[in-house]
Parts: structure tokens; sequence; C-alpha cells
């Protein structure tokens, strides 16, 4: 708590409520929602929180993410059922990666005191050398030209 109310001591709210605490508890796992099965039907479709809610500091960039791509997919197929499973084909690899980065994000903080050691002896390497290249994938996709995934005959919806 000291540590916290130093660094925000110049902040009128988050300093309050800090002051105002009255016990501090060790971090714990979030609780994560089940994912979700459904993305679509043929006229009503999920996109962003909704769909898949990313605890990696990446859920506004993958709802704009979505929109674009599901714009792109309305706008370049005949019907809007074939449009939809078009928008579901073509975010879907993109999503599970980063649900599983927001997993693997969250699992980190929860580790126990000699992991913890651990990692901070690894991560300033980590970020030195291999951060960027290990996380590029994230930062480097571009929507505006995701190519739609042809469809397949199961029909995943
Ligand atoms: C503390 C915090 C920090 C975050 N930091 C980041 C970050 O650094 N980078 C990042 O990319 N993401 C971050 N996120 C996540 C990001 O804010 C969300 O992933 C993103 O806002 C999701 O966008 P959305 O449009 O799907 O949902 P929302 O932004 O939640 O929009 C849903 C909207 O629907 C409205 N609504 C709900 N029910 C109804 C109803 N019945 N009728 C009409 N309207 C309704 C809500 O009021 C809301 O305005 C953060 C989230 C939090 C909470």
């Amino acid at each position: 708590m000291d540590v916290l109310r130093d660094l925000y001591r110049r902040e009128e709210v988050p300093n309050a409520l800090l002051h105002a605490v009255t016990a501090l508890h060790r971090p714990t796992l979030m609780h994560s929602l089940a994912k979700v099965p459904t993305w679509h039907n043929d006229r009503i479709v999920l996109v962003g929180d909704t769909l898949h809610p990313v605890g990696a500091g990446q859920g506004a960039s993958m709802a704009i993410e979505d929109a674009i791509v599901l714009a792109r997919a309305l706008e370049t197929t005949a019907d809007v059922p074939t449009a939809l499973a078009a928008y579901r084909r073509t975010r879907q690899a993109r999503v599970t990666r980063t649900l599983k980065a927001g997993d693997d994000s969250r699992d980190a903080k929860t580790m126990g005191p000699i992991a913890r050691r651990v990692r901070n002896l690894i991560m300033p390497l980590a970020f030195r050398f291999a951060y960027e290249r290990a996380t590029s994938w994230l930062y480097t996709d571009d929507a505006t030209s995701a190519r739609h995934e042809p469809a397949d005959s199961s029909r995943p919806r």
C-alpha cells in the first residue's frame, strides 16, 4: 500500500481511494467467462466484448478489428448470412490467439513465490531480446486488408 500510495500521491481520486483502503489482498485470478460458442445466427452477430472479453489490454483493438472485418464482409458478400459466416471464419484464429495471450498474461500475475523470482530474473532479458518478435503478430495485423477465409462445408456458427 505504501508503494501504491506513493505512486498515486498526486492523483486526487486514486489517492483518496488508496487512503480509504482497510485491507489489502494478494492478486487473485479474475473470473473468466466461458468461451462463447455462437458468434451469429443468420441475422444477429456478436462483436467486441460480448463475444470475446480479452484480458490482455486488447479489448478495444479487437472490437474495432471485428467491426472493420464485419463491415468488409457485409460490403463484399451477396447476402447477410454468408457475410456473417465469413466474418467468423476471418476473425476466429486471431481472436482465439488473443484470448490465449490474455489467459497467459492473467496466469502470470498469480505465480507462486519461486516462479515469481524466476520470472523477475528472466523478464528483463525477455523484454530486451524476445518481446518484440514474440508479440509482433498482435500489433502488425491489418484488419482493413484481412482476407475472408473461404467457406467450409461445416458452416460453423
Ligand atoms: C479498466 C479497463 C482498462 C482497459 N484498457 C484497455 C486498453 O488499454 N486497451 C484496449 O484495447 N482495451 C482496454 N480495455 C477493454 C476495452 O475497454 C473493451 O474491450 C472495449 O471497450 C469493448 O468494446 P465494446 O464496444 O465491445 O463494448 P463496450 O465498450 O462495453 O460498449 C458496449 C456499449 O453498449 C452499451 N449497452 C449495454 N447494454 C445496453 C443496452 N441494453 N442497450 C443499449 N446500450 C447498451 C454500454 O453502455 C456500452 O456503451 C479496458 C477495459 C477496462 C475495464
